[in-house]
């Protein structure tokens, strides 16, 4: 290949090409530029809806999403809370902000989400029931929260989860910010467990520049969510708070880019589909190389899509092959490193069920890429690239 003469295939970048620039000058026109302003409540209510749930809270990003969805659901420090090993960080992050604990839960390896059998079997054999609630037997802290990550566009297995959550008396938060547009036995994520949110950063299915959402059905948590997402202010006129606050508003024009962008969702989800068809096809005849599955019970959103790279049949790494995209200028990336290994969490104690799945999954996927703007070309020529390496 020519490389040095053609242009960069990048990840996965944004795709503007609807009525964002109109609604953002609407703002700038209007002057409603900041916090107030209706395109913060069309961007709640519409995406709500298109979820399932009744309230959204928008807020400046997904992980301030994740910090007030889980004081919402009553996480409090000194708390245990059930977490994907495999994750960007930001969910674990959000669990440590309150001063609670997370409790790392294994990827199963058919489709690299949270393993939700694992997760049943830290509940039931090293937790107790004591007056109504759940206690690590070893720890002694309290069971709080489940936060299945359902990452890559692809559901996490929530039927199991859904069982403990029901008989233990345990809200769900789902981290629905790599997948919305997916669903779990025909139910849209983000509808299914209690709390869910959801990000709009540049690399999103939707963007709003940066962003995030989240969504309830309990009026009182969406209420709560908002007190707290605006600086907990319990008067009108006079600055009286009863409580620690955030500022985390997400503001009018980034809203007016997301009631945008939310309108072309049927379009991007599709073009999504198409990328990870086209990818499965042309991957079915490389040995050693394989695409994201997809669960029967799940109807993928496919955004980032990902694929397997066996070394002991290739003869070669995953991080071979990441370098030789680069080469070609083609852009591709590892999956984060598993927290549990995280060496921001080194020197302190956390669960840990499993592990070893999502260990292998770092080591070996990669993701490339899949913007909703990829042409036919580009991919034709991420695909030669894949073809080439698995055959020298
Ligand atoms: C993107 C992402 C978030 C939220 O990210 P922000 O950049 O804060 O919007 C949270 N969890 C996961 C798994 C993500 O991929």
């Amino acid at each position: 290949m020519t490389s040095n003469t053609q242009e960069l295939i990048p990840l996965c970048i944004p795709q503007i090409q609807g009525n964002e620039w109109d609604y953002i000058k609407d703002c700038l026109d209007t002057g409603w530029v900041s916090s107030v302003g209706s395109y913060v409540q069309d961007f709640e209510n519409n995406l709500a809806r298109y979820v399932g749930h009744d309230y959204g809270v928008a807020t400046v990003n997904g992980t301030a999403a994740l910090h007030i969805a889980l004081m919402v659901a009553g996480v409090e420090r000194g708390d245990e809370v059930l977490v994907s090993t495999l994750t960007f960080i930001s969910p674990v992050n959000s669990i440590r902000y309150i001063g609670a604990h997370p409790v790392f839960i294994d990827s199963e390896p058919n489709f690299w989400q949270m393993d939700s059998n694992l997760a049943k079997k830290f509940v039931t054999q090293q937790c107790e029931t004591r007056d109504g609630k759940l206690y690590n037997k070893v720890t002694g802290r309290r069971i709080a929260a489940i936060v299945p990550v359902h990452i890559l566009g692809h559901p996490v297995e929530m039927e199991t989860l859904l069982d403990i959550s029901k008989t233990y008396d345990i809200p769900i938060v789902e981290d629905a910010t790599e997948s919305l547009g997916a669903k779990y036995k025909g139910k849209m994520v983000g509808a299914i467990g209690d709390i869910s949110c959801f990000s709009f950063n540049g690399n999103k299915l939707l963007t709003t520049g940066g962003g995030g959402m989240i969504l309830t059905s309990r009026e009182d948590w969406a209420e709560r969510a908002k007190y707290l997402t605006t600086q907990a202010k319990d008067d009108d006129l006079e600055y009286i708070h009863h409580n620690v606050g955030y500022n985390y508003r997400l503001t009018n024009i980034q809203a007016a880019m997301g009631v945008a962008q939310l309108e072309q969702i049927e379009t991007y989800l599709a073009k999504k589909k198409q990328i990870a068809t086209t990818y499965e096809t042309a991957l079915s005849e490389i040995d050693g190389i394989d695409g994201m599955a997809e669960s029967d019970s799940a109807e993928s959103a496919f955004w980032l899509y990902s694929i397997y790279v066996n070394p002991d049949k290739v003869g070669k790494t995953s991080r071979d092959l990441l370098a030789y995209l680069h080469d070609n200028k083609i852009q591709a990336r590892p999956l984060w490193q598993p927290i549990h290994i995280s060496p921001s969490y080194a020197d302190y104690e956390f669960g840990l069920v499993g592990g070893d799945v999502a260990l292998d999954l770092n080591a070996n996927c990669l993701s490339i890429p899949c913007s909703v703007g990829l042409t036919d070309a580009e991919q034709e020529r991420v695909i030669t690239a894949i073809r080439e390496f698995a055959n020298s």
